[in-house]
């Protein structure tokens, strides 16, 4: 959906709130990313009146946020998030306001959001309302906090991932106090959930300058305060010095687990992330160091699975500073006979019937003998064949 279109549909919510006597605005990072002519994802809208009025004024809502004034209105299908103005007082975790306080004016709003290019806002006829100059700062490709920000990280340290994070995703650079700032407050990171670490590194991790964002890490020393990246500074300017924007996100951190850590599992359970994701993770890596030791076998693709193979492989190449080609694992591991235990003609239950021994480890490894001689062409994938084979091998 194109930009404007986007604000469009989102203009009658405005519209509505108005009519009944309220104000109401485009707020964050649509309104940023519409000045910056990225392509917009969800567009949030801020208003004086508090969540019973938003109830009141649009038949379909959904209290998804009521505590903190965010009200999802339906329209036309789509849902647009309504959030009354508010302030945050007194932060005494470095992370959540100890409460939300609704108010009646913009400029307070705006005023407690983190940078100057997110504290932006836009009215129905789309005219700016910029009171920290985020405009200028976005021209000048900065990214500034609101007021103090020694007091803004003080208030809320995650702010300082997501200065990180932004600097990878828009490739602008941290305005001098800002950044100085950061350096100074980074312990501060220690008191935020893992979570939502994860959450910003997956984003950082995501954008095209990730180069940028892991020297940010680097020279305020946020790494320090990251899942098992304290002590990591050598490994991870390694990792900032590669060139990461040939690799994915997710081979990013196949990259980072690599090199940060002996142990990418603890590792990367460090992170709290998904088991499958670990899980991928883990076995790129395996290949990565079996590619590295002896090349790109059919039987290494085979074990692998054709996703770890082409993220391994792409890995490699950047660390090996070549060009991998993707294409060519594709086409080698569609030409392998088999893909998977499951092609495979027999069952370790056939092999049981056709075997006089009991049940035991000789199943897993005749099987593997079989998938084996299949992948090196020595034996066809036929039942028949492969049980007159095994027979031959005495792997019965
Ligand atoms: P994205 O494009 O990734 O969604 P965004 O700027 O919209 O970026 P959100 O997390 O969706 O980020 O937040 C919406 C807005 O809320 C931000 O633009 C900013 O104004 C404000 N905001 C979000 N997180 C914080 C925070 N930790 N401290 C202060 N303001 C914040
Ligand atoms: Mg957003």
């Amino acid at each position: 959906m194109s930009n404007d279109l986007f604000f469009q549909q989102a203009l009658p919510v405005i519209e509505r709130l108005e009519k009944a006597g309220f104000e109401a605005y485009f707020v964050g990072g649509a309104v940023r990313d519409l000045f910056l002519n990225r392509p917009v994802h969800d567009v949030d809208i801020a208003t004086s009146a508090v969540p019973s009025e938003v109830k009141q004024v649009f038949s379909h809502t959904v209290d998804v946020g009521i505590d903190h004034g965010t009200v999802l209105v339906l329209q036309n299908g789509t849902g647009f998030e309504v959030t009354t103005f508010r302030t945050e007082s007194s932060y005494s975790d470095f992370r959540r306001p100890d409460r939300v306080e609704f108010v009646r004016s913009l400029y307070e709003d705006l005023k407690r959001r983190d940078f100057t290019m997110n504290a932006m806002a836009m009215n129905k006829a789309g005219e700016w309302i910029d009171p920290f100059h985020g405009r200028t700062d976005i021209q000048k490709r900065l990214i500034r906090t609101v007021g103090s920000a020694g007091e803004r990280f003080s208030e809320d340290a995650l702010r300082m991932m997501r200065a990180a994070r932004f600097a990878s995703q828009l490739c602008f650079s941290l305005d001098a106090e800002t950044k100085l700032a950061m350096a100074n407050h980074a312990p501060l990171l220690g008191h935020i959930a893992v979570e939502r670490k994860l959450n910003e590194m997956d984003k950082l991790v995501g954008g095209p300058d990730r180069k940028r964002a892991l020297s940010v890490l680097i020279e305020t020393g946020l790494y320090r305060f990251l899942p098992g990246l304290d002590g990591q500074e050598k490994a991870l300017a390694g990792l900032a010095k590669l060139p990461l924007e040939k690799l994915s996100a997710g081979q990013v951190w196949i990259a980072a687990a690599y090199l940060c850590s002996h142990d990418p599992a603890s590792f990367l359970t460090g992170w709290r992330m998904p088991q499958k994701r670990i899980k991928h993770i883990v076995q790129s890596i395996r290949t990565l160091k079996q590619l590295q030791a002896d090349g790109a076998s059919d039987w290494l693709l085979f074990q692998s699975g054709i996703d770890a193979a082409v993220d391994a492989s792409a890995a490699a190449a950047v660390l090996a500073g070549k060009e991998a080609d993707p294409q060519e694992i594709i086409r080698r591991f569609k030409a392998l006979p088999i893909k998977s235990r499951q092609d495979l003609a027999v069952t370790g239950k056939e092999l049981l019937q056709w075997s006089s021994r009991p049940r035991g480890v000789w199943i897993k490894e005749a099987l593997e003998q079989t998938e084996k001689a299949v992948i090196a062409g020595k034996l066809q994938n036929e039942r028949m064949e492969i049980e007159r084979w095994l027979r031959a091998c005495n792997l019965l």
